[in-house]
């Protein structure tokens, strides 16, 4: 049984994990590497529970619950020596998601149960490099984590049917639906995505028509509740050139990046959380 959770990493999706699972009565430990993401996540989750606390999305006594459950720290040991469940949620980048799960190995108790929240990458793979493949997962959440219904849960080739009931135990606990894939790069949602959001920028760069127009045709014109441009800022442009990236190296030509996606993140436009990506924010 889940009673604690640490989670790695405290960027968009870290701190959006942590909050969604201290409000769903988890004790949770949120640790990052750098004390400025750490404060930034404390801002960021307070600011939350106050709006959502005026605005009646959450009774007043759920506030005291989330002080409760929710400690921060940056060092990885004091996050996962007593935990059940850890869900990292660190930069899109392999080779640093296998060196944070070597370090998860020799801190966390045996017993406990690995999750990647990784958008693309394979959980066979950085599983493989575990001391207990059977206990490891990717757990993909959605941005905002608080408001995104789904959990997807990907399969590594020895994950184990126990670890996957583990999982969607936790994600029912958290009140969310989950689908489970089996590994693909990019799963179901990240590749569907990506490519939707990768064919606006390229309609956008050959002038086809403006950023607020391709986001309003496809809103209005396919229903979808978000455009492809403003959803892409609120993913984060580095990050989502990250993941075509991969998704360019394992699955070819057609999932290559934008040039413009690529020009956007070299000026520093990453979006919502830079101020500026296809759109302009304050
Ligand atoms: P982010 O850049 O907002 O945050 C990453 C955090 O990881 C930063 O705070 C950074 O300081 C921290 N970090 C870096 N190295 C670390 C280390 N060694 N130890 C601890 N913390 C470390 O990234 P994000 O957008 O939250 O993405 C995190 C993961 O979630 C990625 O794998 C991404 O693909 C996935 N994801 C992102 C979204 C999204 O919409 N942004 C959605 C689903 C999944």
């Amino acid at each position: 049984m889940v009673n604690h959770i640490a989670v790695i990493g405290s960027g968009t999706m870290g701190r959006g994990i942590a909050y969604t699972a201290a409000l769903a009565g988890f004790e949770v430990t949120l640790q990052d590497i750098s004390e400025q993401a750490i404060e930034k996540a404390r801002e960021y989750i307070e600011s939350l529970l106050n709006t959502s606390v005026e605005k009646g999305y959450i009774p007043s006594e759920q506030r005291v619950l989330v002080h409760r459950n929710l400690t921060y720290t940056t060092q990885i040991k004091e996050a996962v020596q007593h935990t059940d469940l850890v869900i990292e949620a660190v930069l899109e980048v392999m080779e640093l998601k296998i060196e944070i799960f070597k370090q998860i190995n020799e801190f966390a108790p045996p017993e406990a149960i690995s999750a990647t929240n990784t958008s693309t990458m394979s959980p066979t793979e950085i599983g493989a490099t575990t001391k207990r493949p059977d206990q490891f997962v990717a757990m993909h959440f959605f941005n905002p984590v608080h408001r995104m219904k789904l959990i997807e849960i990907i399969r590594g080739i020895d994950t184990s049917d126990a670890t996957v009931e583990v999982i969607k135990s936790v994600a029912e606990k958290m009140g969310k639906e989950t689908v489970e894939v089996n590994e693909f790069p990019g799963f179901v949602t990240s590749r569907m995505n990506c490519i939707i959001g990768n064919e606006a920028m390229n309609m956008l760069m050959e002038g086809v028509a403006s950023a607020e127009d391709i986001d309003k045709a496809i809103k209005l014109g396919l229903n979808h509740p978000m455009g492809p441009l403003e959803m892409a800022d609120l993913v984060g442009l580095d990050s989502r050139l990250r993941n075509m990236e991969y998704l360019y190296y394992s699955l070819g030509e057609k999932y290559r990046p934008s040039p413009l996606l690529v020009k956007y993140v070299k000026s520093g436009r990453l979006g919502r959380k830079s101020g500026q990506g296809f759109f302009k924010y304050n």
